[in-house]
Formats: C-alpha cells, structure tokens, sequence
C-alpha cells in the first residue's frame, strides 16, 4: 500500500480528509483510503498494482462493470469531436428518447449533473407546480446534499426537521417534515396534519443509503394514495434504485406511478449525470416553458449522454435484470445456506443491490430498527473482505452491488469471504 499511502499523504495537505466526498474517507470503517488507478470488468487495480474485486461499482453507475467496450467506444468517439459545446446535442436527444421510450412515468425529463441536483430541482418544479412549499421526506432515506433534505428526525410524528449538517439554516430544515417509514398509520397521521401544505414527498425508491430498508408494497400504495387524496405529488428518487430492480425501477417494482422521477448513477454510466422527469404537463413547467428556473452550463453534456446512452443500450440489449437475477438465484440459496445457523448476521437482496444486517433476525425495514453495534461489526468485515481483495463500500449503511460482468466466480468469492467471517467469529 506504499502508493496508496503516499498519494494519502499528498491528498490530506490540500483535500479535506484527503477526500471529495466523505464517506470515501474510510473513517467508519478504519484504515486510510486506497487510491484505484485502473477498473476491468468487475475489478479495480489500486496504486500499488493489487486487484480487488469491487462490489462497490463506484456507488451504483457501473451497472455493467467497468470500461465496458461499448461505453469505452461511445465516450472515446464523442471525445474525437470535441467534448462540450454549449449547445443542444444529438446524444441528449437519443438519450432522452430512450428513457421516455422505457420508463412509463417518465414522459419528459431535464438533464443535470448529479443525483442531488436531479432531487433539488424535482423539488422546485414540485413547488413551482403545486404552489405549496413544504416537502415530506422519509427517515432513513439520502437524497443529496441539498439543504432542506439534510434534516434530522426529531421526536414525534409531525415534527418538522432540524438541520443534521452546519450551514444548514434552521428555516430551511422547517420546510422538511419527516416520516416513518414502514408505518402506514404514522404517515396518515402525518397528512391529516398537514398534507394540505405538503407539495411534494419525496421517496428512495428502493430506501438503500441507510442499509437496503425494502418497503412492502402495501405501504407505497398507502403512500401514492395519500399523495392523491392530499394533492401532493410523488417524487421517486430512483437515482440509486433505478435501473437496479428486476423491473428496471423501483417505481415499476411497487407497481406505482409517481409524479416526478429522479435519476442518476447508471443513467450517466459513471459520468456526472442526473435527470428529473415526469408527466409532460408537469415538465412544462420548466423554463423557458415555465416559471421554474433550472439551468446548467455542462447539463446535456455530450460525452455524458453519450455514456449514458451506450450504458442503457447495453443494458437493454443483454437483458441486464435477467442476468442479475440469475447471478441472484446463485447467490442467495448459498447465502441462506451458509448464514441458517449465524444468528447475528443476514443478507438480503433486491435486483442488483444487497446488504448484510447485524444482530437481527429480520431485515430492518427502518433506519431504527438497524443494531448500534453495526457499524463496528461491519468495520472488521470489510477489513477482511480487503484482505481477501474484495472492496465493498467502506460503510456499513451502504449497500453492495451486483454487475452484469460479474459470473459465480466472483460470487463464490464472495460467499468464502463470508464463510471465513463466521469462521473467524467477526459475525
Ligand atoms: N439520491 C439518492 C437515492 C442517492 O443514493 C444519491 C447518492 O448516493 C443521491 C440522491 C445524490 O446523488 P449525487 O451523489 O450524484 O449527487
């Protein structure tokens, strides 16, 4: 780890804990961050030459792996001609066209540069539709780190939030209302208070940055019933979920439809790249259309789209949920058969996204319901794993994902990591 070591010791000096992006920085699980210089397929090859299996899949978009030949060649002959122009671009039409093509709830969409810009301006247009100004987020759930949704959960149930970073003023945070999530009856009482103010909830689709909380479909139809009996509308933030799903979206999994979808990660096939869309007379609402200002000098960006346009393509044409669910149906009977007599851990998978869970005989379907002890357990687990050169996310609320480079073996290595866990008594 000599490069890694150096290359930290460099980082430290002019980036905030060496890092761009905190969670990188190896803080909840120990150790120093490793530099990755190279990805191939399903592997990743850091500074020092070693290999590591990567479950982390850079947090969602390498759907596909890394350095698929035909986004390599896409983004390659885009790059050829120039990489940004300004100006409208044939590779954001073909690639709106193809999500409006696949993705029913989504007839028009506006392209951005990240998930939390995708959830920022979902939010506006929410606003700017509605005329309402309060939003409703769930406990447990990420969306970026726009201000008014990086509130914390106080006590009681119509408790409106409290910011949960510095710099966040508390008079944005009271915008926010916080719900429960997996408790039908705690959300009714929630809109019989103030639904009528509410102009948007915003939901994971798939809960999965606070462990995978996998909702059951009776409380997303409670959900979307609410939403129309209140006049608030529905944002599905699928930045994460999208495209993961044996449905494609979490939104088609539930059987729902939202108003307004959110999009990220693989849409950009590991490019900086978010969308928000939706019906078209609530997308008309956008200017220059609309009153609803949102804007972006590299929005549209060519070799983005045409990134996220050869990740789709690929996706579709190799029936990419199909192969997740048969390395699925590899996975899990071994995983249940290796964890039946392991009390204190359990995995769970849904689509392309998995998650062990400490010291609880179900899975937890709220952030609450998640053992203290964790984060802890999780922290010697992955350090084994990258003994072991297999790289998860270097935190116990992240989940795992699964691509369609990987095969058995790469599963298998996975389940030996496990089975040495248990045998080594971390789990
Ligand atoms: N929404 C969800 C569900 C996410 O998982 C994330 C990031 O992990 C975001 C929004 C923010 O996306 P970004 O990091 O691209 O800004």
């Amino acid at each position: 780890m000599k490069n890694s070591q150096t290359l930290y010791d460099q980082a430290v000096k002019v980036l905030p804990a060496g890092v761009n992006s905190p969670v990188r920085a190896f803080r909840s699980v120990g150790g120093t961050p490793i530099f990755m210089e190279k990805g191939e397929g399903t592997y990743l090859f850091d500074a020092d030459g070693n290999r590591y299996l990567d479950f982390c899949g850079s947090w969602g978009p390498l759907v596909l792996g890394h350095r698929h030949p035909e986004v390599q060649a896409a983004i390659t002959e885009v790059v050829g001609r120039g990489w940004t122009f300004g100006t409208p671009v044939k590779e954001e039409v073909a690639l709106a066209q193809l999500v409006a093509d696949k993705l029913d709830a989504v007839e028009m969409m506006r392209f951005v540069n990240s998930g939390t810009e995708a959830v920022m301006s979902a939010i506006r247009l929410a606003r700017g539709t509605t005329g309402r100004d309060k939003i409703l987020k769930f406990r447990g759930c990420y969306h970026g780190h726009v201000d008014y949704l990086l509130v914390d959960a106080g006590s009681g149930l119509a408790t409106f939030g409290t910011a949960a970073s510095a710099g966040v003023p508390d008079a944005f945070a009271e915008l926010t209302a916080l719900a429960p999530l997996d408790d039908l009856e705690g959300l009714q009482k929630l809109f019989a208070e103030i639904g009528e103010q509410i102009a948007a909830v915003v939901i994971e689709g798939v809960p999965a940055n606070n462990g995978l909380l996998i909702q059951s479909h009776e409380y997303i139809a409670g959900l979307r019933r609410l939403c129309d009996q209140y006049g608030a509308l529905l944002i599905f933030d699928e930045v994460l979920a999208g495209f993961r799903m044996p449905e494609v979206m979490a939104y088609a999994h539930y059987g729902v439809q939202p108003d307004l979808v959110c999009l990220g990660k693989v849409i950009g096939g590991g490019m900086p790249v978010g969308a928000y869309g939706g019906r078209a007379e609530i997308m008309h609402h956008i200017a220059p259309l609309g009153k609803v200002y949102q804007a972006g000098t590299l929005s549209g960006n060519p070799v983005a789209m045409a990134a996220g346009y050869a990740t789709l393509k690929a996706y579709y044409e190799a029936d990419v949920p199909a192969v997740i669910e048969k390395l699925g149906a590899y996975l899990d009977p071994r995983m249940e058969a290796l964890l039946a007599d392991v009390a204190d851990l359990g995995f769970i998978r849904l689509g392309s996204l998995f998650w062990f869970y400490f010291k609880r005989a179900q899975a937890p379907r709220t952030a609450e319901a998640i053992a203290a002890e964790s984060g802890e357990i999780y922290g010697k687990l992955h350090r084994l794993m990258l003994d072991r050169g297999i790289y998860m996310a270097p935190s116990s609320y992240e989940v795992g994902f699964l691509n369609a480079a990987m095969t058995t073996t790469e599963l298998d290595m996975l389940l030996d990591g496990i089975k040495a866990a248990v045998e080594e008594g971390i789990v």
